[in-house]
C-alpha cells in the first residue's frame, strides 16, 4: 500500500471508499500536466489526495488537492512540479539525466496511457517515535535526529549488535545512522530541490519524504510492468516543489 508522510506521522492509503475524494489513477487533473505542456512527455496520475480529510498528514496552504504525478516514459527518470493552485502547476525535469531514452519508451508493452481509476481511503498508521523498533523501521523516511542522546546511544548499540550477529561491518563516522534506511532499499535519496529558482536547488537532502507508492499500490494493479520499483515523492520545505523519483523496492 501507499504511505503518506507528515511530521513523524504515517498514513496508509488503500483502495476503498471514504467521504473524501481521494483517488488512484484516472486522467491528470490539470492541463499543465498534459503532454503538450511538458515537451511531449506524458505524466501519469497516481494518487490524488483530498487535503480536506483531517487524516492527511500534510497541508499545503491554499490548496485542496495533492496529486502525485510520475513520468514512466524513459525519456526522464524524474519529474518535479510546483502546485500553484488546484488547477495549475509548474513542471521541472532534471538536466543531464543519465541513462534516459531518446525516444518514448515504457516499462512494458501496452503500458496504459492512464491507470484505471480507484477510490482510496486513508487510515492512520501506528508509529511511536519513542519506540526504537518503529524508529528503525521508518528511519529512511524520518531520519533519527529527533531522538534524545540516550535513545541514540541505545539505537547505536542495537545496530552494532545486529551487525555483529550477521557478520556485517559496523557503520562508522558522521553517516553512521545511514545504515538504517528502511523502508527504502536504496537508502534515503540525496536529492536537492529540482526547482532552479529555489535556494535548496544546490543542497542535497534538503527535501522531506512525502509519499512512497509501491509497485503494486492496489491489489491486482502493478504500475511498473512487473518490476519491483517504488515511486518516491519528496517535497521541498521552502518552495513546496514535489520531486518524484524511483528506486528498487
Ligand atoms: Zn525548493
Amino acid at each position: 500500500m501507499t504511505h503518506v508522510f507528515g511530521d513523524l506521522t504515517i498514513v496508509d492509503a488503500t483502495a476503498g471508499s471514504s467521504s473524501y475524494g481521494h483517488t488512484f489513477g484516472g486522467p491528470v487533473d490539470r492541463s499543465d500536466a498534459l503532454p503538450d505542456q511538458t515537451n511531449g512527455i506524458r505524466l501519469h496520475m497516481l494518487h490524488r489526495f483530498d487535503m480536506n480529510d483531517p487524516l492527511m498528514p500534510i497541508q499545503l496552504p491554499g490548496l485542496r488537492w495533492l496529486p502525485l504525478y510520475y513520468v514512466f516514459d524513459f525519456r526522464a527518470n524524474e519529474v518535479g512540479y510546483q502546485l500553484t493552485s488546484d488547477s495549475k502547476m509548474i513542471t521541472f525535469f532534471s538536466d543531464n539525466e543519465p541513462n534516459i531514452s531518446d525516444a518514448e519508451s515504457w516499462p512494458a508493452d501496452d503500458f496504459p496511457l492512464e491507470f484505471s481509476p480507484h477510490p482510496i481511503r486513508l487510515a492512520l498508521h501506528d508509529f511511536d517515535p519513542t519506540d526504537l523498533d518503529d524508529v528503525a523501521r521508518w528511519a529512511g523516511i524520518f531520519g533519527i535526529r529527533y531522538l534524545d542522546d540516550d535513545r541514540l546511544a541505545e539505537l547505536k548499540r542495537r545496530i552494532d549488535t545486529d551487525c555483529d550477529e550477521i557478520g556485517d561491518y559496523r557503520p562508522e563516522g558522521d553517516d553512521y545512522f545511514d545504515y538504517l534506511s528502511s523502508p527504502l532499499w536504496q537508502g534515503t535519496p540525496n536529492n536537492p530541490c529540482i526547482n532552479p529558482e529555489c535556494s535548496n536547488h544546490q543542497i542535497p537532502r534538503s527535501l522531506k519524504m512525502l509519499a512512497v507508492v509501491p509497485y503494486k499500490p492496489i491489489e491486482g494493479l502493478e504500475i511498473w510492468g512487473g518490476a519491483c520499483v517504488d515511486t518516491l515523492f519528496e517535497i521541498c520545505p521552502l518552495c513546496r516543489t514535489i520531486r518524484a523519483s524511483n528506486q528498487c523496492g
